[in-house]
């Protein structure tokens, strides 16, 4: 499978089912709303970290499939990485896109898909969206020092 059909597969098959859509709303989760003006993206995301460990990822929003889907990517992607692990996954999936090939190919799993986007710079921020949200949450979570 080359890697234009695999982006195209994992494009329709998040897209028409995604992972950990719905938000919960419950005080155990930090929430963060994030959109992409270029697209008209809106991405809401909620993290739950226990022990320096993502142990709940939740997104819900509205917008374009490249955005949707990644968001759903990412939500399995991440959870059940530590803190440090999914830093790591969140900057190589910035590189990747960008075009960028020194990269933990293993480590972003289905996520190395979204290397196809490096050839439409304009869906970058859409594919993007959801993990600046997550790494927003991971940010705010791990300085309040709070792992709530
Ligand atoms: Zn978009």
């Amino acid at each position: 499978m080359d890697l234009n059909t695999l982006y195209r597969t994992v494009i329709m098959d998040n897209y028409k089912n995604p992972k950990n859509k719905g938000l919960k709303h419950t005080d155990d989760y930090h929430f963060v709303h994030l959109n992409n003006p270029s697209c008209g993206d809106e991405m809401n995301v909620e993290l739950k970290i226990e022990d320096g460990k993502i142990v709940g990822i939740n997104q819900d929003g509205h917008g374009c499939s490249i955005s949707m889907s990644s968001a759903s990517v990412m939500s399995d992607v991440l959870t059940g990485k530590t803190v440090e692990e999914a830093l790591k996954i969140i900057n190589d999936f910035y590189e990747m896109v960008k075009g960028v090939d020194d990269i933990d190919e293993e480590a972003l799993g289905e996520a190395i898909a979204y290397m196809g986007v490096r050839q439409f710079p304009a869906r970058i921020k859409c594919a993007t969206l959801s993990w600046k949200a997550i790494e927003k949450a991971i940010e705010e979570v791990t300085s309040n020092g709070g792992e709530k």
